[in-house]
């Protein structure tokens, strides 16, 4: 650790935020210049959606978006126009404040009339996007999946998916959304920092029961269901390469903007978050990549009214200490030389 300045080169930076060092000219970086930029909500979706009109049937793993306030219009008519062709089409938007992270300002409306998303645009740019409704539930809850996708060259692309994941589960069990439960929390969200805070949240030190846990336990469960947990994964592999593939180009000019072939300086790699959301019939949908994902192995406990405690996580342990190890044996330099 160099908390006052580095004196000496390095094999490997371990950056807590961005890229960002100009005194870097050789060794590996684990963050690509402006990856943090390219994963904002906004951004992130319009590189979908760029894809999505060249590829429709190979990126329908990511919900129809429209970006606030710029396409309010385009949203207000679009749905008007499905709604009018389909009546018994039913809805529900959730809006993502830009820039947001852990549930930060989300909330979810019926129609795109209602009066808090036309007052809290002007102020806040979101994405508006088609709330899934019909999720899988274990123990009637909603849950999603943390992967963990290690970036390890942009050309030639190389990716590595851990093959153990974190399960975040709501506390509150389940339903379709409706105008009287549309703003409970902890039934419709999934975040860890959210769900924290309800009475029924369940630290557990088992990996396959709690309010969080491997996501390896969730597919043992559905393997002996009978579900194809075979095609789970190939879904899952694939749509984190789509992602990818979207974010490559811009990705590559922020690239050679900041490190010009042929100029001395570093390579790069980053470890990313994909948020992933299984929807009933099993199919995974991208709700978001995490730049900065928290490698945290400890969890906050309240011993007695306001004295907190960070006690261990077994199963953040298992599964992140993982990442980072495979993630070094995969740059190490050493090996590269061999
Ligand atoms: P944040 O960065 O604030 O966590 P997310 O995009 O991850 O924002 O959304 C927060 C939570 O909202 C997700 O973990 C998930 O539970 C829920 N969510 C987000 N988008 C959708 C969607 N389109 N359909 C259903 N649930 C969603």
């Amino acid at each position: 650790q160099f908390p006052f300045g580095r004196r000496l080169p390095c094999d490997i930076y371990w950056h807590g935020v961005s890229f960002h060092d100009n005194n870097i000219f050789s060794g590996q970086v684990n963050k690509f210049p402006g990856m943090t930029e390219m994963v904002r909500k906004i951004t992130l979706s319009r590189a979908v959606r760029t894809m999505q009109d060249l590829f429709p049937l190979e990126y329908n793993f990511y919900p129809r978006s429209w970006i606030l306030p710029e396409e309010l219009p385009i949203f207000v008519a679009e749905v008007r126009m499905m709604k009018d062709s389909d009546p018994s089409w039913k809805p529900t938007f959730i809006v993502k404040p830009d820039g947001g992270c852990q549930g930060d300002g989300i909330y979810l409306i019926k129609d795109p009339s209602d009066i808090r998303l036309t007052g809290s645009i002007q102020s806040r740019p979101a994405v508006v996007q088609e709330y899934i409704c019909k999720p899988l539930l274990v123990d009637k809850l909603k849950f999603d999946i943390r992967l963990y996708v290690l970036l390890k060259s942009l050309e030639p692309l190389e990716i590595y998916i851990a093959k153990d994941g974190l399960s975040r589960f709501c506390t509150e069990p389940y339903q379709e959304p409706t105008l009287k439960n549309l703003h409970q929390v902890f039934m419709h969200l999934t975040n860890y920092s959210l769900n924290i805070h309800s009475g029924n949240f369940i630290h557990s030190d088992s990996v396959n029961t709690g309010s969080k846990r491997t996501f390896s336990s969730i597919l043992c469960r559905l393997s002996s269901r009978g579900a194809d947990v075979k095609k789970v994964w190939s879904d899952i592999i694939s749509l984190v390469i789509k992602t990818i593939i979207a974010l490559t180009p811009e990705l590559k000019v922020y690239y050679q903007s900041d490190i010009p072939a042929g100029k001395p300086g570093p390579t790069c790699f980053q470890i990313l978050g994909f948020d992933i959301l299984l929807m009933k019939n099993l199919k995974p949908m991208l709700l978001e990549v995490n730049a900065n994902p928290s490698m945290r192995i400890e969890h906050e406990q309240e011993l007695s009214p306001g004295v907190f405690e960070n006690v261990p996580s077994p199963v953040d342990e298992e599964v992140k200490v993982a990442v980072i190890r495979d993630t070094l044996r995969l740059v190490d330099p050493q090996k590269k030389k061999r």
